[in-house]
């Protein structure tokens, strides 16, 4: 096995559930990071750990 082969997946926005343009591996890790939501047209403050997704800071309304 090589460790090329780790999964990745898209990153799905936790707001819509919509697929955003950023891809992770499941070794990515992720904070503070500015998540941009096509969709949502926003950025939402994430971290992302073993292709977990986690909102820090939801936009204001
Ligand atoms: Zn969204």
């Amino acid at each position: 096995m090589s460790k090329q082969d780790a999964i990745t997946d898209w990153v799905h926005c936790p707001l819509c559930g919509s697929k955003t343009r950023n891809k992770i591996r499941e070794d990515t890790v992720l904070k503070n990071y500015p998540l941009y939501c096509p969709k949502c047209k926003q950025e939402v403050l994430v971290e992302a750990k073993e292709l977990q997704v986690i909102v820090i800071k939801e936009p204001d309304a």
